[in-house]
């Protein structure tokens, strides 16, 4: 099966069995209990809503078979699902980290696991080489993402899981950017994928859910026993926002991609315009590796303005249509400004360091009208 019929039919498979009602759509059960016929064993395989549920079930069997996983495990959040991938550390050990890091995933490291005793670096990486002076005896866990946020760095996959192959850490990619869509890290020699399904798999902006995806039997063992010790699940009902969001996931990421194209030929064009970060431009640091391992470059792009951040500032709040928002991924175009708003929370050296001036720019590219959005862009811009 194509991914395009993967990811409407996985999961979603009506039950045509005796008394089975036959639903194309998978229902959205709300019983936190299952009643049983033998006191010993639970009559349809289900006990406790936090611990199993058919929905959920569904939503998660489609993730892992679109992940070219085995096992997939949902949450209440990204970032509960990336709560749920640190818990598998203890006190002493030591994860690596990208530098350009989601900023609510650097403050759980920075703020919440250090306090447990587990260390992090964040360093600027993009292979295996860059690596091997980086890692320390205890090191566990190597933390990926690719396209990163916001600046849209590239790191090769393949090279990189290796190398924690080799010396035996587990690495892990968030690709929530990317989406299974046009990335699969598993199939690159990743132990884990993480997702804020918040973005694209849900893609309407109408559902906060995380998702962890693996190959390994123990690795997900671990992760199962967590997701019912832990309870940070995902709802009944934001399990069907999202497998439904799921089933438009090929046709919007194939729209996204192209709108993004075309909104970044316009900003080339535009003398206002100081640098653009986008994977797909040949110029790009990381453009050979993305077209290796990528099936599209997505539709995240930032840029920076020339001039200080009132001209930011400005340009933003002259949008009319694109909305000045945090998120990413949904069908309307959001567009936010990391210094002040998705990575307040990193402090100005440091953003200085990674490379977040204080005129960058995030935008999310919607499926709107592309004319329409360049239309906005350009009266903002002028
Ligand atoms: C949004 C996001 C997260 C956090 O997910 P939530 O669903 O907001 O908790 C993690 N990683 C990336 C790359 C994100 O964009």
């Amino acid at each position: 099966m194509k991914f395009s019929t993967k990811s409407i039919r996985i999961g979603n498979e009506p039950n045509l069995k005796e008394g089975g009602s036959g639903d194309v759509v998978v229902p959205i059960h709300l019983s936190t209990t299952f009643a049983r016929r033998k006191v010993g064993e639970p009559t349809g395989g289900y006990e406790y809503s936090r611990s199993g549920n058919p929905t959920r079930d569904a939503l998660e069997k489609n993730l892992a078979v679109l992940e070219n996983g085995k096992y997939a495990f949902t949450f209440s959040s990204g970032l509960a699902a990336i709560t749920i991938v640190f818990m598998l550390l203890k006190k002493g050990d030591h994860v690596l980290s990208i530098d350009d890091v989601y900023g609510g995933t650097r403050r759980l490291f920075v703020n919440v696991f250090k306090e447990f005793g587990v260390d992090f670096s964040f360093v600027p990486f993009c292979c295996a080489g860059d690596l091997d002076s980086e890692i320390k005896s205890n090191t566990r866990m190597i933390w990926m993402e690719t396209p990163t946020n916001p600046l849209l760095k590239i790191i090769d996959l393949k090279s990189v899981c290796k190398l924690a192959l080799r010396r035996k850490i587990i690495s892990v990619v968030d690709n929530t950017f990317a989406t299974p869509c046009f990335q699969n890290p598993l199939d690159l020699g990743a132990d884990i994928v993480v997702h804020s399904m918040t973005k694209y798999l849900g893609g309407h902006s109408d559902s906060v859910a995380g998702a962890v995806i693996v190959k390994a039997e123990k690795l997900a063992q671990k992760v199962k026993y967590l997701q019912n010790a832990v309870g940070a699940i995902l709802s009944p009902f934001d399990s069907y926002q999202i497998l439904k969001g799921i089933k438009t996931l090929s046709l919007r990421m194939k729209k996204h991609e192209e709108n993004a194209k075309e909104v970044v030929r316009f900003l080339l064009r535009q003398k206002k315009v100081k640098t653009i970060y986008y994977p797909g431009l040949s110029s790009h640091p990381g453009y050979n590796i993305a077209k290796s391992q990528m099936t599209g470059f997505g539709a995240i792009i930032s840029f920076e303005l020339k001039g200080d951040i009132s001209a930011a500032v400005r340009f933003l709040e002259s949008l009319k249509i694109i909305s000045i928002a945090e998120s990413l991924g949904a069908v309307e175009s959001l567009i936010e400004h990391p210094a002040t708003m998705t990575h307040s929370s990193v402090p100005e050296s440091e953003r200085s360091k990674i490379g977040i001036s204080n005129t960058l720019i995030r935008l999310s590219v919607g499926i709107e009208d592309v004319n329409d959005l360049i239309g906005d862009i350009k009266q903002a811009l002028y």
